[in-house]
């Protein structure tokens, strides 16, 4: 993706004093002050994660996936609000950092997935909205790659040109982000699994545990050696009611 610079990102700014006063971070910034006249907007400092990945590498698919796992997050594919990059793609970028940040006033955590890599965001003025960005990187082998792009319908105007720039991302892609997990060699359910674990393991407040629905995980470990006409009648229920949410993956 490249900086169209025709639109420049407007800089938070003081809603006493007007546009041409930018707020400033305060303190661990969960705060932006005005230097003029001090005025304070508060910033819940929530986690933002990136889900990246070349296209074809599967970012798309595992959204509405993650989206039923990931309990205390909102999961979005980031081309939802492609139109907005006809301003620029910075400010398509700072859009998602916004709406981060109004999700995390709502006292959630946002996942993107899509083509936005952690130094796109870093240095963008609504990078103080949220609290620390974590990357990882969802992978293919190269030719599983070629062989997704060469699959998709005509209109998506998948030529050689934008195959081989796809190719060249993924190889940048594999330098500079981790972790890395891969889409081809498991089921698409298990790198939800995947996924949805590194988010819950990024999660600094404590509550990663209220963020996962993992019928699964905790129903496999427990049955394993205790079977269900040994457990507790509320165990028993709340099993059924998780497996009972289990869907088949598209
Ligand atoms: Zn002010």
């Amino acid at each position: 993706m490249q900086t169209t610079p025709e639109k420049p990102v407007e800089v938070e700014f003081c809603l006493q004093c007007g546009p041409g006063t930018g707020l400033r971070p305060r303190g661990d910034g969960s705060q932006l002050r005005c230097p003029r006249c001090g005025w304070v907007r508060l910033v819940p400092l929530r986690p933002l994660f990136v889900v990246i990945g070349a296209s074809g590498a599967g970012k798309t698919t595992i959204v509405p996936a993650l989206a039923r796992k990931l309990v205390g997050c909102e999961v979005f594919d980031v081309d939802l609000t492609l139109h907005i990059a006809a301003l620029g793609w910075d400010a398509w970028r700072a859009t998602w950092l916004q709406i981060a940040h109004g999700i995390a006033q709502n006292g959630r955590s946002t996942v993107l997935c899509g083509t936005i890599t952690p130094d796109q965001l870093e240095t963008l003025p609504t990078r103080q909205l949220v609290g620390p960005i974590h990357s990882c990187l969802l992978d293919c082998p190269d030719d599983v790659l070629v062989e997704r792009l060469r699959a998709r319908p005509p209109w998506r105007g998948t030529d050689e040109d934008f195959v081989a720039r796809q190719l060249g991302f993924a190889a940048w892609l594999r330098d500079h982000i981790e972790p890395s997990f891969s889409s081809y060699a498991c089921e698409p359910a298990t790198v939800v699994d995947q996924v949805a674990a590194w988010v819950t393991s990024g999660w600094i407040d404590g509550s990663a545990a209220r963020l996962i629905r993992s019928p699964r995980r905790a129903t496999g470990r427990e049955s394993a050696s205790h079977p269900f006409a040994r457990m507790g009648p509320t165990v028993r229920s709340w099993a059924r009611k998780a497996l009972s949410r289990q869907t088949v993956f598209p």
